[in-house]
């Protein structure tokens, strides 16, 4: 073998057609870590690639009188080198280059692993949305279940249990409102209170639980004689407030005497019951306590001249 190619940058190998080794150059002998040239082929080769080799390079040479790039695995001293072999038959003996692969193969490895941990941190990151999307639509239900429950409150807070109408929070609140709009445009808001008259008897002669429905049939009538605009509370007990704003004392008046003969003459479930009410109009200066003191005194002044009245405040004011 000439000196070029005994010491080429690449394995050189001759072989007969039973896989002995006739030739071996300095480079694969340094490459393997052996100091004479190997008897066999098989020698050489890890199981597994031996097992390659018997099965594919004697068919594919005696076919084809070549075989390219095939990929064995050399035994070195330094263990396995991976390689990719060229034959071509020459005067029925093989020539065989044998180039280690070592570097390109740790480059591929490095190449897989990189791969499959992009992949993997792919898959996380997907779970971690979808994690993510189902967190933010529980807490889109849960915010929403809080928002209902904080209606519910609110309306709790606000709503007279018995009769279903507003309470006396929330009519003072109104009234703070109201009567400050007033002041400033000049708006006319009047006030009634209207209260059962002798309304112990109701309970005295047919019960505490027949007294309540009274209270929620009126609740009902005093409802249904306002307009959406109108306040209408249950101030306690028997005694309701009806805020009318942008209305008059004619108006309020006209209305308060209506509501007055609709209950009077209305149908009642149980008792037939009438009531007294007061009606004051708001002044410039007017607080809300004010302006309800004065309906009290109408009212005052209706049940002491006999009950199942209307009484204005300005009519005795003047
Ligand atoms: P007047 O004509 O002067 O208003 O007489 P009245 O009997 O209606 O007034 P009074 O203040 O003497 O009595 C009010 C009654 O209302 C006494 C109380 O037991 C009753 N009452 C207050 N709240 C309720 C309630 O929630 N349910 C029932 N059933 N009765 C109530
Ligand atoms: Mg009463
Ligand atoms: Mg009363």
């Amino acid at each position: 073998m000439d000196e070029q190619l005994n010491l080429a940058p690449c394995g050189y190998l001759v072989i007969d057609s039973s896989n002995y080794i006739i030739e071996m150059n300095e480079t694969l002998k340094q490459l393997i870590g052996v100091d004479e040239p190997l008897i066999h082929m098989h020698e050489m080769l890890t199981v597994a690639s031996r097992v390659y080799f018997q099965t594919y390079f004697t068919p594919s040479i005696k076919m084809h009188g070549k075989v390219e790039e095939m990929f064995l695995t050399l035994k070195s001293v330094n263990g396995r080198i991976p390689v990719l072999m060229n034959t071509a038959e020459r005067n029925g003996r093989y020539e065989c280059v044998l180039l280690p692969m070592t570097i390109r193969q740790e480059y591929e490895n490095e190449l897989l692993m990189a791969k499959r941990q992009a992949e993997k941190i792919h898959q996380e990151s997907a779970e971690a949305y979808k994690k993510l999307q189902d967190l933010m639509k529980e807490v889109e239900g849960k915010k929403q279940e809080l928002e209902e429950l904080n209606a519910q409150l609110q309306g709790m807070t606000e709503t007279d249990s018995l009769t279903g109408l507003k309470n006396r929070r929330y009519l003072d609140e109104q009234l703070l409102q109201l009567t400050g709009e007033s002041s400033e445009t000049g708006e006319p808001l009047t006030l009634l209170v209207v209260d059962i008259d002798h309304f112990k008897q109701v309970n005295d002669t047919y019960g505490h639980p027949v007294g309540d429905s009274v209270l929620q049939e009126l609740a009902g009538k005093l409802q249904n004689e306002t307009r959406d605009q109108d306040i209408v509370a249950r101030m306690g007990g028997e005694e309701f407030v009806i805020v009318l704003p942008a209305t008059d004392s004619d108006g309020a008046l006209k209305m308060a005497e209506r509501i007055r003969e609709n209950i009077e003459h209305g149908e009642w479930k149980h008792v037939n019951i009438t009531v007294s009410i007061g009606v004051a109009v708001y002044e410039s200066g007017d607080n809300p306590a004010g302006l309800f003191s004065k309906a009290d005194e109408a009212l005052y002044r209706s049940k002491s001249s006999g009950r199942n009245r209307v009484t204005a405040q300005w009519a005795y004011m003047q």
